[in-house]
Parts: structure tokens; C-alpha cells; sequence
């Protein structure tokens, strides 16, 4: 049987150890934390995913501000309340939790963030620092992958990395992440040819294609790792992933579940950059 690499329980670890890094500089540096939500609108995933990061933010001790904005808030009302956050000393982090409602502009609202506060990753200048080996604030699902791969033992230096997807926020940080630890990198997409030919050279394929259970084994090299990023409820309410882990997980030797895998890790991850932020601006 494979190795079921465990998020719930690796994402536990990283809380545990925030915890007390967080109590450590209350303590010894009298430094409070702050991490700053903004919800425009009231779609329930939005409300359910905001809900566990105050949640996590409670637990570990950092300090959350929510900002409850109507669904026809306006971008330019949204942009002045960043503008303030932007200069309120007291908060280290801001987060604006997508999507947002048709009339603002996603990509507008991103770049007013200062990235000294963007815990997010999103910033084109933290993206930017990504790309050239710069420290900068990484996206929390890619950066979550890597801790899974390095708290399971899995060496990624020399291997033949295969990322399936290329979005903004999951499989180009992913690429330039796993680049960075000097592994070998293809990025696939919905124009690749050949898709099983590629994926199947990948001693590490990241799946994030948003198709529920499109990787079967047939796109996979035995021995694999195979991290799937896919989130999908069916009709009856389960979860479940990009990746067919019944038929995949005979023929690999790592795999995460989903749920369980890789969606644990996110929010970890989102409160490990807090904590750096807050180091960083105090
Ligand atoms: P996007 O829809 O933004 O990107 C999907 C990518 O997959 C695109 O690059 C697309 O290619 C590619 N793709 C689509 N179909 C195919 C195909 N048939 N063959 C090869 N490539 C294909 O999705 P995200 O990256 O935002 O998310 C991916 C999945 O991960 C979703 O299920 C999402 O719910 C989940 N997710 C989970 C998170 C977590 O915390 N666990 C966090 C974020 C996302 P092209 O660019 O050519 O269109």
C-alpha cells in the first residue's frame, strides 16, 4: 500500500508549532499579531472558508479583524478600506476573500494590498519575488504542498516534477516552488498533447486541473507521489479530488486523500505567513 500522506495531521503539526511561536513573541517581544479579513457579500463556501480562518487565527493566537462588506459594496469603497489597513500599524496581514462580486475588479483589488501585508501571495510583487529566488509571501495551497512533501520525507531535489494545471494561484507558484527545490518541472495544461505521455515521466505529479477524478492510473508511472489539489462535492455530497484514488493509489507510492490531503494545508499555511508578517513588521 501506498503511503497516505496525511494533511490533517502535518497541517496539525504546523499549528502546533505557530502556536507557540506566536505565545513566544507575546511573551518575550510583547508582539501581537493582527490578521484582517474582508468578505464582500455573503456567499456560503466565502462565509465557510472565512469562518475556519478566524477559527485557525483563534486558536493559534493571532488577533482577527472581520470586515463584513454588503454584496453592491463598491471598488472604490473596498480599495479605501484596504488604503486604511494599509497604514493601520497594528494589522500585519490582509485578506480579501475571492471572488468578489462582479463589479470590482479581482486583479484591482489584489495590487492595492501592500505586499509587506499580502498573506495571501497574490501580489504581482510577491509572485514576481517567487519567479526570481526573492523572499516574498507564497501562495498558501502550493507552499502547503511542499511542507507535505518535505514533512513526509519525500525528497524533491533531482526528481522529475509534473504540475497539471497552470492557474495563478495553484500550478505556476507550484512550478516555481517546486523549481526553487531544485527539481526538474513540466507544467501541463488543457492545451498539452499527449497528457498521459507527460504525466507519466513524474516521479512528483501535482494534479490541479478542477476535473473530478480525471488522473487514472494510466497517467501515472508506478512508484509514484501523487498530490492531488482538486476539491469537487457529487451529487450525494461527498468529497472528492482531481485524482481517481481507488484506481491510482495501487500503483504509487505516495498519495493524499482528498479531503484531508492538501486542503488542511492551506490554511496552515495562511497563518504561518501571518506569523511572518507580523515578525517582519514589528
Ligand atoms: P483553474 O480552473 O483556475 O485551473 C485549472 C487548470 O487546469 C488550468 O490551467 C487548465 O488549463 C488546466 N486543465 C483543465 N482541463 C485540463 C485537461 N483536460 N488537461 C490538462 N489540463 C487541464 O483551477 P485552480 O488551479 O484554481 O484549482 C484547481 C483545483 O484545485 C480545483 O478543483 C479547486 O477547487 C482546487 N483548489 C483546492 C485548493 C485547496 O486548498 N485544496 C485551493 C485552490 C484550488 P488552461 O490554463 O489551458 O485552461
Amino acid at each position: 500500500m501506498p503511503l497516505r500522506i496525511d494533511g490533517k495531521v502535518i497541517s496539525a503539526q504546523i499549528k502546533e508549532e505557530l502556536k507557540e511561536k506566536v505565545t513566544d513573541l507575546k511573551v518575550s517581544r510583547g508582539i501581537s499579531i493582527c490578521l484582517a479579513v474582508i468578505q464582500v457579500g455573503n456567499d456560503p463556501a466565502s462565509s465557510v472558508y472565512v469562518g475556519n480562518k478566524k477559527k485557525a487565527c483563534a486558536y493559534i493566537g493571532i488577533d482577527s479583524r472581520s470586515y463584513e462588506l454588503a454584496q453592491e459594496t463598491t471598488q472604490e469603497d473596498l480599495l479605501q478600506l484596504i488604503d486604511e489597513l494599509n497604514h493601520d500599524e497594528k494589522v500585519d496581514g490582509i485578506l480579501v476573500q475571492l471572488p468578489l462580486p462582479g463589479q470590482i475588479d479581482e486583479d484591482t483589488v489584489i495590487r492595492a494590498i501592500d505586499p509587506a501585508k499580502d498573506v495571501d501571495g497574490f501580489h504581482p510583487q510577491s509572485v514576481g519575488a517567487l519567479c526570481i529566488g526573492q523572499p516574498g509571501f507564497v501562495s498558501c495551497t502550493p507552499a502547503g504542498i511542499i511542507q507535505l512533501l518535505k514533512r513526509s520525507g519525500i525528497q524533491i531535489a533531482g526528481k522529475e516534477c509534473v504540475v497539471v494545471g497552470r492557474s495563478n494561484i495553484v500550478g505556476k507558484p507550484m512550478a516555481l516552488l517546486l523549481l526553487r527545490e531544485n527539481a526538474t518541472v513540466t507544467v501541463a495544461h488543457s492545451k498539452t498533447e499527449k497528457l498521459q505521455e507527460v504525466t507519466r515521466r513524474a516521479d512528483i505529479l501535482v494534479v490541479a486541473v478542477g476535473k473530478p477524478k480525471m488522473i487514472t492510473r494510466e497517467y501515472v508511472k508506478e512508484g509514484a507521489v501523487v498530490i492531488d489539489v482538486g476539491i469537487h462535492r457529487n451529487e450525494a455530497g461527498k468529497l472528492c479530488g482531481d485524482v481517481d484514488y481507488e484506481d491510482v493509489a495501487p500503483v504509487c507510492s505516495a498519495i493524499t486523500p482528498v479531503p484531508g490531503g492538501v486542503g488542511p494545508m492551506t490554511i496552515a499555511m495562511l497563518m504561518n505567513n501571518c506569523v511572518e508578517a507580523g515578525i517582519a513588521g514589528n
